[in-house]
């Protein structure tokens, strides 16, 4: 993987951001821009000679993930060793969104003359465009998901739980390739899935009711996130007309993806098409977000948005419609941004599927 690549796209940031040396914290930030997937690292980066840190529980795993950095295992923290290495740098970038008050307050008492200097998101910016050997990895993921999914359909039997669901899919998505779970997946049935974000429980599946999953593998890093609402048995008449309303909607939403456009309008299209059949008022989240080493990161497809969609960001489509004590629908894809429209990685089917 070529993190010297990625390094050199962040070296060319700092003049820009009037550093010296910038000093990257952030877990996936690190792995990102270095290859190290252990707890605790941190980069130095410079634009000549980035060092990295870490502990030394990490000392051999280091070595080999980060064989082309010089590297620096400290003994009682990273402050002292920060001092050391950052003692003729006179303006520091620090991010801002993951150093601690009091981190910070050791830093510029250990640092000195050094100046600390705020940055925001710099490497996550970066990190909206993904390469090849991340999309290899998306897709992979992806590819598990949609295998899970198949096997999960032919699992379902009225009196499972939620949580059994659950347990079943997280085997499903080990078996078909994972190497981890994305997120703890979501299952609800009938009414539960009304709230967006439901917690597994004790409620059995029964004759009639929805059943919506929201789930994904993670596959060296990176995360795949599918939602998919089928019927078990027939369903009300409202929930099969709001399915068909939510994949018209996600369907618009992934045509207006394009390179250029914003977050905001992609929103706007797939809104429009839920407001216009009466259910505005019950699509009470965002449209989507990117995808990569965390499971939620940037562009963001929101109301009013404004990130504007690069070619080869990863963003979900996610439209939904929630009904208190009926039930709801949601179907999400992951696409790949281009120049001319989107790829939707997944292959798993968007029509209502009748168990
Ligand atoms: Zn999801
Ligand atoms: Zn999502």
């Amino acid at each position: 993987m070529d993190h010297q690549v990625r390094r050199a796209r962040l070296a060319a940031r700092l003049g820009e951001l009037d550093v010296e040396a910038l000093l990257i914290t952030r877990p996936s930030n690190v792995r990102y821009l270095t290859g190290f997937t252990g707890s605790n690292g941190q980069l130095l980066m410079t634009p000549s000679a980035p060092v990295f840190f870490t502990d030394g529980r990490y000392t051999q795993q280091a070595r080999h993930e980060v064989p082309d950095l010089d590297r620096v295992t400290y003994g009682t923290g990273l402050t002292e060793a920060l001092a050391e290495r950052s003692a003729d740098v006179r303006r520091l970038g620090f991010e801002a969104h993951d150093v601690s008050v009091s981190s910070h307050a050791g830093f510029a008492r250990a640092l000195g003359e050094t100046e600390l200097v705020a940055t925001e998101h710099e490497v996550e910016r970066l990190r909206w465009v993904k390469d090849q050997e991340e999309l290899a990895e998306l897709q992979a993921a992806q590819d598990a998901t949609d295998r899970a999914f198949e096997e999960i359909l032919e699992l379902l039997a009225v009196g499972m739980s939620e949580r059994g669901v659950a347990r079943e899919l997280e085997r499903a998505l080990f078996r078909a390739g994972a190497d981890g779970l994305a997120f703890d997946p979501i299952v609800a049935f009938g009414e539960q899935a009304s709230e967006p974000h439901h917690e597994p429980g004790n409620r059995l599946l029964r004759e009639g009711d929805v059943i919506k999953l929201d789930f994904g593998g993670l596959v060296g890093g990176y995360h795949a996130d599918m939602t998919r609402t089928v019927a078990f048995g027939a369903p009300a008449p409202e929930l099969r007309k709001i399915h068909d309303v939510v994949r018209q909607a996600q369907e618009a939403g992934i045509d207006a993806v394009r390179a250029g456009v914003t977050g905001g309008e992609v929103d706007a299209v797939a809104r429009s098409v839920i407001e216009d059949a009466g259910y505005g008022e019950r699509f009470a989240h965002g449209l989507g977000h990117g995808v990569g080493l965390e499971i939620h990161e940037g562009p963001s497809l929101r109301r009013g948005g404004d990130d504007v969609l690069p070619a080869g960001a990863v963003v979900t489509v996610e439209p939904g419609i929630y009904i208190p004590s009926l039930g709801g629908v949601r179907i999400e894809d992951t696409v790949v941004v281009s120049d001319d429209g989107c790829r939707v990685l997944g292959s798993s089917t968007r029509e209502l599927i009748e168990l």
